[in-house]
């Protein structure tokens, strides 16, 4: 290619015919095959599959650029701070998430194609801890629009709703059914995994931007939604679903020793239920299961419990535990009882390994088939039945059934919604109907995510709630709610990277001759921006380019099942700067330069040259001289990060 008079046209997917290059390069495959395009580089930016997979859209090759380095933080800013900015411009929970979301992006890591991913969650923990310590702050709140929005619930979808309110200006005021904030956060999850000085502070920092609260105040019942929708410009739902579901068996409606994982895990969240009476069968084996024996065997039990202290009556409200005999705990007899081989167990894989490790039961393949109470109406066992599969159906083997003692028996079998003086709410699922922007179907204004609309995980209700908060600030502003791109997440924006280093593009002003010129300072020359509909695989890399470095490990505490007895110590340790650096420098930046300089080493026309020091930015390292370009596509095949494709002038 040696015309310079070319007429730009944007690359499409067809362009890439027109080389005869084999896009997936392996280790120990050559990396350029021989060939000769009418196409030159133009510098293509993608999702990378980390952050597609992430719910809160999380920009992780950005922070992770930040901490190892090649995305140098502005005067007067530590890497961290950076680096916490950059995170909770998605989500205002680093310190939380570092340490109990199970991390779906590290599943969708392209690093797994080599020998595992990037420890992405226990970087976020690194920085989150390193900004409660620090005492950084979130961003300020927006310039103030006058405009007032109700929030209910304060959960994780609830909190950061408010959090991203406050960012575009609204006013906010925050409805809690309980007195503590943090919904499932401090309710559902034990404190030895979101430790509650961390969430605290997490929490505070959102409500320091200038959130009003109302806490000990349900709606529905204390306020009334007709008195919400008079008194603000909108409403945010995050009621998420606070109860547990019952045991599905048998003769357990009245007992009063069978119970639910959520008011199990209530009672003791609140430091009522202090220790158990003798064995406890769970039912279920998702990650509320494994809550519920993990919490089992750190309290224990006591041996000759009064009939007042038994622990269903700190569950059903009656008594709280004396925290003094606590000292008397010894260890407790906790097993799982799973309708299926516990291999196809819904939990984390790591929660299971864990509890097992601390001594819970595992008993598999069973079905609960009744509860046998005693003369006091209390369950005093489980019957249950081994499950077979019998032409591919699981068939309870009922001849085969056997009683199991036990003193309590708890349901960890899903969650429900309680829409009392809410009714006008409920689709009939005890969930929320709503459209893709989180707006409830027929109901303008208010706007639900979370577990409301579909119980899944703290990531998933803070992504929803960015997603609604967008779709309030529309409908405050009377504007149409805006559609959802096809990769709806937080993503890196060359045109804020280049403000930020008073490199934005000239005003456009028309005059003759400037069309087919790449010297004209109005435009962001061959940069194409795909980050919202495309995400790149694996595939798209050279991954010969990166040697084998495995992953860098937090510290984790392992206990067996003499040491977990009192033992809330949380699990894992935070990253030293060092090993959070090595780990951030793990990753191989899909779909945006990592500044290698592969391309401008390898080009055999010196074609691609570094910009100068004064017009870099991140996505803005090379440039390509295109009147020496030959078209020969090298600089893409040893492109590392998948950025360089050959499309530019290609007709
Ligand atoms: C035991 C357990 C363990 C879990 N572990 C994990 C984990 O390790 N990692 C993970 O990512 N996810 C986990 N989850 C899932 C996660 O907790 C939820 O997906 C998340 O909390 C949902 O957030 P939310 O804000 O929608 O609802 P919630 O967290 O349930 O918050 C809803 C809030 O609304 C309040 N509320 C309800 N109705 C009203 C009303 N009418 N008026 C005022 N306030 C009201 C409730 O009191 C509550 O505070 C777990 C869930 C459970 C139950
Ligand atoms: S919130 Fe969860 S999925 Fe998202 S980056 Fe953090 S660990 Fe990964
Ligand atoms: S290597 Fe980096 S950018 Fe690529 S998927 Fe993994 S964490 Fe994300």
């Amino acid at each position: 290619m040696t015309e310079t008079n070319f007429t730009y046209r944007r690359f499409e997917d067809s362009d890439r015919t027109t080389t005869d290059r084999d896009i997936t390069k392996k280790w120990g495959e050559e990396p350029i095959s021989i060939g000769e395009s009418y196409a030159c580089p133009t510098y293509v930016h993608k999702t990378p599959p980390c952050q597609g997979s992430c719910p809160s859209g999380h920009d992780i090759r950005g922070w992770l650029s930040i901490v190892r380095g090649i995305d140098t933080p502005p005067e007067g800013l530590t890497m961290q701070e950076y680096a916490f900015q950059r995170m909770v411009m998605s989500n205002p929970f680093p310190a939380v998430m570092g340490r109990v979301c199970p991390a779906p992006c590290e599943g969708g890591c392209n690093r797994n194609q080599l020998e595992d991913f990037v420890g992405i969650n226990s970087i976020e923990q690194y920085i989150g801890d390193w900004a409660i310590e620090h005492n950084f702050s979130l961003p300020a709140p927006g310039p103030d629009t006058g405009k007032k929005v109700a929030v209910v619930g304060s959960g994780p979808a609830g909190l950061a709703a408010a959090y991203f309110l406050r960012l575009l200006g609204h006013g906010v005021t925050l409805f809690e059914e309980y007195d503590k904030l943090g919904g499932m956060m401090v309710y559902g999850i034990p404190g030895y995994r979101t430790p509650r000085d961390v969430l605290n502070a997490e929490i505070q920092r959102i409500l320091d931007m200038g959130v009003e609260v109302k806490a000990s105040t349900r709606v529905g019942r204390d306020i009334s939604m007709d008195q919400l929708t008079k008194d603000y410009d909108a409403i945010f739902w995050g009621i998420g679903t606070p109860d547990g579901r019952g045991v599905p068996v048998k003769g357990a409606e009245n007992a009063p020793n069978c119970t639910d994982a959520m008011s199990f895990l209530r009672a003791f969240n609140n430091g009522k239920l202090q220790y158990l009476a003798g064995r406890i069968l769970v039912i279920g084996a998702g990650d509320s299961a494994m809550d519920v024996v993990a919490v089992a065997k750190r309290i224990g039990q006591l041996d000759n419990v009064k009939a007042e202290d038994l622990p269903e009556n700190v569950i059903l409200g009656k008594t709280e535990h004396d925290p003094a005999l606590a000292a008397q705990r010894k260890p407790s007899d906790s097993w799982i009882i799973y309708r299926r081989p516990i291999s196809e167990a819904p939990c984390t894989p790591h929660e299971l390994k864990a509890v097992i490790e601390e001594g819970v039961e595992i008993h598999d393949s069973l079905s609960p088939l009744e509860v046998m109470l005693d003369e006091n109406g209390r369950a005093r066992a489980l019957k249950v039945a081994p499950v077979e599969m019998v032409d591919g159906q699981m068939v309870a083997q009922e001849d085969k059934a056997y009683e199991i003692e036990c003193s309590m028996i708890v349901a960890a079998t899903g969650q429900t919604g309680d829409y009392t003086g809410l009714e006008e709410l409920n689709n009939g699922r005890n969930l929320i109907d709503s459209d893709a922007t989180y707006q409830v179907v027929a109901k303008p204004g208010q706007f639900a995510a979370g577990d409301a609309i579909r119980p899944h995980l703290l990531t998933t209700a803070i992504g929803q709630a960015s997603v609604a908060v967008e779709g309030i600030h529309d409908y405050l502003n009377s504007k149409e709610i805006s559609k959802r791109p096809k990769v709806d997440k937080h993503h890196f924006k060359i045109a804020e990277e280049l403000a930020r280093h008073n490199l934005s593009p000239e005003k456009y002003e028309q005059k003759a001759g400037t069309h087919g010129t790449f010297e004209a300072k109005f435009a962001i020359h061959n940069y194409d921006d795909r980050s919202s509909a495309e995400v790149i695989s694996h595939e798209d890399l050279y991954l010969g380019h990166f040697e084998y470095n495995p992953i860098n490990h937090r510290d984790e505490v392992e206990l067996n099942a003499t040491q977990v007895l009192s033992n809330f110590e949380e699990r894992f340790k935070v990253l030293s700067d060092e090993k959070a650096q090595k780990e951030a420098d793990r990753c191989m930046s899909c779909g945006m330069c990592f500044e290698c300089d592969n391309c401008v080493i390898f080009c055999p026309q010196d074609a691609i040259f570094r910009v100068s020091k004064d017009e870099h930015a991140i996505g803005r390292y090379v440039a390509t001289d295109y009147a020496k370009c030959v078209g020969c596509h090298i600089c893409q095949d040893v492109c590392p990060t998948g950025y360089i494709n050959m499309g530019l002038g290609a007709y």
